[in-house]
Parts: structure tokens; C-alpha cells; sequence
């Protein structure tokens, strides 16, 4: 981007082939400051550093360090004391403790303040098994879209953000309305004279984010920080820079509802500080972009950075052979059955291919792009919605492409298997209907995943499309339901035994499961709920989403009796001698008393005997000695009735 009188940071950085921090850090070394990537220096300087440059490379030293070395690593490789290295840090505006990991553009800029250029040392990076076998031989890196997370403090514009970046900026008529949800969508940009892609996940929501990370997916390479120009860092937000910090990926902040006329940005700016995000103005090189999801002003220069932090970053990928990738999101939908976005990170993702996704596997027979075009096939950075897995997996899965739909099913099946036994060994817990709900009632957040088995099509359908509704009417419940697997006949061993793999409640709606089934079900722990009115199967779900399920208690009468005698021992104990009429009495249950029409008393029955025994229970036709706690107003005639109070089922 041409500059009157000067030349920015990151264009210089890119012609000289550093990155902007490395050039930052070396305009430091010669006197000049410059405050970050977008800031300007004059030409002459720029002269300066070019002829510099040509002449190091003879003299330029190399640092060779892992991909994940901490500032201690680095300043030993460097022979520099980690203290003084720490120090330098600090003068270069950054607080990095000795045993924390350095991002590369951190190691770039301490190793420059040194004289020296970073070079990663060649790890063989373990993929899995069946993608291992299929990576092209000398595959080459190409450069691919970076993909975006949008985080921040809810209400701050997250979802507005997100829908603005859809509308704006996109190259003119080439996209239409967008029309499909599939959890990701690009944009495409111009930049520099040339299109570029962006691809952002539509998945705003900080568990999500670190739920993938958790599942070993790494899917973002930025994070937008969103905050809200009226308001300010908020707990959320800090938990937003916790994540991406965690993740090691660049922020870019965006200051939103600048529209507002309460709108403070520069207090925004003092607030980041405290929180070690320093922004350009403040001698940081954290970029801070002003916008308003409302007015779209700024969401092209966004845009702009977006692509400014990929070009330093160089995020590449390998666009040959088998595609790999991560789920975005899973679900089954009703006429489609199990779909799953994938965003495939590098190879090739092909119509007909077979793919494992986490315990799902299947040939891929199509995939949608968010716009709903049919794609044949997908390269790094896209997102597509793929359809003919057997079931749904869940985001943050790993996908890759197997040899062969056997090799396929064999990794699924090993992988369903190994979950399995980690369930079953008490690694993770199995959950029930009534446990989601109690999770509901402390305010957890609930995964209520599910089995969904159904005698015909059209009620399996029904039931998809209920739960689907429920979701959408209880958003603010942070439940997340999600049916793994649905499907018409008789629940069977195999869906218990995924149900134990997945995590899953089974509902079974009009059908039936066997006694083995039943056994493996009681066996494993798996809740399995039986239904014939749709009505019943989606109010217990909302119930359990809600909290609501407390458990109903019903009154089982077990007996009758009526008082024949009274006794009192010499400590005042009351004994009513009685005869059971019907049923039993047992020790430990309640005890009505009524006389004539009215009802004395209610408690527990303390002391049974029979003769001068002791006795749990005593049966219609015997006489006994009752005891009532804290009751002695008994009388000859009065009426007995024993019960006792049992959880049933709803
Ligand atoms: P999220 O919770 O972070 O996803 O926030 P939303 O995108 O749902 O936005 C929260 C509220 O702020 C909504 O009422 C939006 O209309 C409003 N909002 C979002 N961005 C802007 C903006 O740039 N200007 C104004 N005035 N309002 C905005």
C-alpha cells in the first residue's frame, strides 16, 4: 500500500522478506521506532534498512529452535542469560516469563533484538494413521485463507459483527444471499489489487472454542476480539484473551458500536493494557480496529488487518493428497440424515472419498458450501458441509480421508471401541436424563446427546424436528442437544454400546429392546427411555434442559390394620397392639392414624413385634406391636394404614 512520503511497516517487512516485528525490532537496533505493523517510517530509513539487509544475509545468524520453545529456550540457544532476554522483552513491550512458550512472531522479534533469525527445527508432527499412509510424498506448502474466530463479552456484537463481514467487502454480485448455516463461511476480499479468501467460523461462544482445542483440533489461526465502544473489557472478554492466548493465535481487536455516541474507544485502548494488549498508540503492535457492526463503517479495514496478520503469519497448508480436517459442527438433519461441516487443513476433500470424522465414518455423498452450491471438491481453509456419515460426530473431531471404505469403518469402529472402554472405566461419566437435569440446576452447561431410534421414518423425522425446535426456544438455556445417531427398528446392543462411546441417552420411540439389550443397557449404566406419544419424549427433554426434573414420588399403601389393644411401658413407650387386616406392615414406613372420619396422625412406624420379637415386616392375618414415633395418643379401634413413598418414573 503506497504511503505519501513513506512506506508502512508490513509492506517494507514484506519486501524484505521479515516479518513486521523482526523489522520493528531491527529499526530499534538502529535508533529509529516505530510503533507497529501499520505505522509509517520515511523513505530514507527504508533505504537505510534495504541496503543493510542486502549486505547481512552473509552475516545473518542463525537460531535454531523448536516449534514450541519457551523464552528460555531461545535465550540458551542464543547464549543470552533468559533474565536479560526477559528484560528484553519487556523493552520491546512484551511481559513473557522465562518458561512460557513464545508465539513465532514473539521469537522472531527476541531473536532479531539479538542479531539472529529463527529457524523452526523439523519436527515429524504425528498425524494419524490412515492420513499418514496417504500424504503425498514432497507435498509442497501453499499459502491458504487464514480462519477467524469472532470472541468477546456477550451482547458486545459478536453475531452482528460476524452477519456485517458477510454483507460487506464480499466481491460485488458474485455473492448472492447466503443461505445456508453451516457453522463457517468465506469472504472474499481485495487486497493489494488481488482476491483473497477469509474464512471465519460462525461459532461464536468461548466453550465451543476450547472444546475443539480440548479435541485437539486447532481451527483458528486469529481471533477478533470484539468490544463494545460503550461499555469495556468485561469478564467474558478476559476470558476470550485467556483462550486465544492459550491457543497461541494473534488478536486482532475490534472496537465495536463506534456508531454509539456513548462510544469511549480510547478507554477501551487503556483498558487492553492492563491486560498486556497493547495497542499501536501505546507502543504496542497489537492492531485495534475501530468498527460498527451497524453502520459497517471500519469492517473493510478490518478486513484488511485480517489479511495483513496472514501475510505475516504465512499460514500455509499442503493442498495435495487426502484431505484432513476438523468438525465444526455435526448434526442430523431430518431428510439428510447425519451432516458434519468440516473444515478441511490440508490435501484434497472429494465427493465419494471415505472420511472418518471422530467415531463417524462414510463416503462422502455431497457437500454444500454456505451458500448451498454443490461443491465436487474442497481445499485448506474451506468449510463444507459434508453428508453420508453413519452418525454424527462432534465438533472439534478430527476427519481425514481413508483408503478404503473397510479402512474406514475399521478406524471408526477401533476409535468407538476405545471410547467405549474409557466410559466404562469410569474415565468419563455416563449421564442420565436426571443428571442432565441437575447439571441444569447448577448452571453448568449441558451436552444432551442422544440415540434416537423410532419403528417408522416419519416419527424419527418428527422427533428430529421437535428437538431441533426445542433448541431454538431455549437458547438462553446453554443447552446443546445433539443426535448422534437415528434411525427406524428396535434399539439393539449396538446402539447401547455407542451410547456408552458417545456419551448418548437412548430414546426409543413405538419399539421395543430385547432383553440382552436391556441387560448391556443396566450393565453399561446407559439410561434407555421408552415413548409412544412425541408429546412425553420432548417435555422430558425440555424438562431435563431446564432442570426440571426432580424426581415424582407416589404413595404405595402396603397395608392396613386396626388398634386392638394399648400398652405402655413403664418409660411411657405407647404400643398399639394391632391386627393386619391386609396387606403388611413394615418397619421403617409411614403410618396414617384416622379415627372414624378423622385423620390424627402421620409418621413413622419405629418399632414392629411380633410376640416378643423384633420384626422387619409382619403380614395380613398375624397380630403385632406397633410403635409410632413421637406418637402416643393412640386408641383402642383406631385405624392403621402403613405406606411408603417410591420414586417412579415420569
Ligand atoms: P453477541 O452477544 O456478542 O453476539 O452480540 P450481538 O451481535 O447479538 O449484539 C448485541 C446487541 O448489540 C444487539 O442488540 C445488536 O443489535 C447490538 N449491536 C451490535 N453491534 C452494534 C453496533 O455496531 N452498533 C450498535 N448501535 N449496536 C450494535
Amino acid at each position: 500500500m503506497a504511503v505519501a512520503g513513506g512506506i508502512r511497516i508490513v509492506d517494507l517487512a514484506k519486501e524484505l522478506k521479515l516479518t513486521s516485528q523482526a523489522l520493528i525490532a531491527s529499526l530499534h537496533d538502529l535508533g529509529v521506532e516505530a510503533k507497529g505493523a501499520n505505522s509509517v517510517i520515511d523513505l530514507e530509513t527504508a533505504n537505510t534498512v534495504r541496503g543493510l539487509m542486502e549486505a547481512a544475509p552473509a552475516k545473518q545468524k542463525i537460531v535454531e529452535v523448536s516449534a514450541d520453545a519457551t523464552l528460555k529456550d531461545l535465550a540458551e540457544a542464543m547464549q543470552v542469560q533468559p533474565n536479560a532476554a526477559v528484560k528484553k522483552m519487556m523493552d520491546l513491550g512484551k511481559l513473557i516469563a522465562p518458561h512460557q512458550r513464545l508465539s513465532r512472531a514473539d521469537a522472531d522479534q527476541l531473536a532479531s533484538a539479538y542479531g539472529y533469525t529463527v529457524a523452526i527445527k523439523a519436527e515429524p508432527k504425528p498425524v494419524a494413521a490412515a492420513h499418514h499412509k496417504h500424504k503425498a510424498p514432497g507435498g509442497a506448502l501453499q499459502s491458504r485463507p487464514p480462519v477467524v474466530t469472532i470472541m468477546g463479552h456477550v451482547d458486545h456484537g459478536k453475531t452482528s459483527l460476524l452477519d456485517a463481514i458477510r454483507k460487506a467487502n464480499v466481491v460485488a454480485g458474485e455473492f448472492g444471499g447466503i443461505t445456508q448455516h453451516i457453522g463457517a463461511y468465506q469472504v472474499e476480499v481485495e487486497h493489494n489489487n488481488e482476491k483473497h479468501k477469509i474464512t471465519f467460523l460462525d461459532t461464536p461462544g468461548h466453550a465451543a472454542f476450547t472444546e475443539m482445542r480440548a479435541r485437539g483440533a486447532s481451527v483458528t489461526d486469529i481471533v477478533i476480539l470484539v468490544v463494545a465502544a460503550d461499555d469495556g473489557i468485561m469478564p467474558q472478554t478476559v476470558e476470550a484473551i485467556n483462550h486465544a492466548r492459550a491457543a497461541e493465535v494473534p488478536i486482532i481487536v475490534a472496537i465495536n458500536k463506534m456508531d454509539k455516541p456513548d462510544a469511549r474507544p480510547d478507554r477501551i485502548k487503556q483498558q487492553l493494557t492492563e491486560h498486556l494488549l497493547v495497542v499501536e498508540e501505546y507502543g504496542g503492535d497489537v492492531i485495534a480496529v475501530p468498527v460498527s457492526a451497524k453502520t459497517q463503517e471500519g469492517i473493510p479495514d478490518l478486513l484488511e488487518y485480517i489479511l495483513l496478520v496472514a501475510d505475516i503469519n504465512e499460514f500455509k497448508a499442503d493442498p495435495h493428497g487426502h484431505a484432513t480436517g476438523a468438525v465444526i459442527e455435526a448434526k442430523i438433519v431430518p431428510g439428510k440424515g447425519p451432516v458434519a461441516t468440516i473444515l478441511v487443513q490440508s490435501g484434497v476433500l472429494r465427493v465419494g472419498d471415505n472420511v472418518v470424522a471422530g467415531l463417524a465414518y462414510g463416503k462422502v455423498r455431497a457437500m454444500i458450501n454456505e451458500r448451498g452450491e454443490r461443491l465436487q471438491k474442497a481445499g485448506p481453509a474451506t468449510p463444507v458441509e459434508v453428508s453420508g456419515l453413519n452418525l454424527a460426530p462432534a465438533a472439534g473431531d478430527i476427519a481425514e480421508v481413508a483408503k478404503n471404505e473397510k479402512e474406514a469403518r475399521q478406524l471408526a469402529e477401533k476409535r468407538q471401541e476405545k471410547a467405549r472402554n474409557s466410559r466404562l472405566s469410569g474415565q468419563v461419566k455416563r449421564l442420565t436424563l436426571a443428571d442432565i437435569a441437575r447439571q441444569a440446576q447448577d448452571g453448568v452447561a449441558k451436552d444432551l446427546s442422544l440415540i434416537v431410534k423410532a419403528d417408522v421414518q416419519g416419527s424419527v423425522e418428527a422427533i428430529l424436528g421437535q428437538l431441533n425446535q426445542i433448541t431454538e426456544e431455549n437458547t438462553d438455556e446453554e443447552v446443546n442437544i445433539s443426535v448422534k445417531l437415528s434411525g427406524v427398528g428396535n434399539i439393539t446392543e449396538s446402539d447401547i454400546s455407542l451410547a456408552v462411546a458417545t456419551g448418548s441417552i437412548v430414546i426409543g420411540f413405538n419399539v421395543r429392546a430385547d432383553a440382552a439389550t436391556m441387560r448391556a443397557a443396566e450393565r453399561d449404566g446407559v439410561d434407555v427411555r421408552h415413548y409412544n406419544i412425541i408429546y412425553d419424549l420432548t417435555e422430558d427433554v425440555v424438562r431435563a434442559i431446564k432442570g426440571l426434573m426432580e424426581p415424582i414420588y407416589e404413595e404405595i399403601v402396603l397395608g392396613r390394620a386396626e388398634v386392638r389393644q394399648r400398652f405402655q411401658t413403664p418409660k411411657g413407650i405407647v404400643i398399639a397392639g394391632s391386627y393386619i387386616n391386609d396387606g403388611m406392615f413394615r418397619r421403617g414406613a409411614e403410618v396414617r392414624v384416622t379415627r372414624g372420619k378423622d385423620l390424627l396422625h402421620t409418621g413413622r412406624l419405629d418399632t414392629l413385634r411380633r410376640i416378643k420379637d423384633d420384626a422387619r415386616e409382619v403380614q395380613q392375618g398375624y397380630e403385632c406391636g406397633i410403635v409410632i414415633a413421637d406418637w402416643t395418643d393412640v386408641q383402642v379401634g383406631d385405624v392403621l394404614e402403613c405406606f411408603e413413598m417410591r420414586q417412579v418414573e415420569r
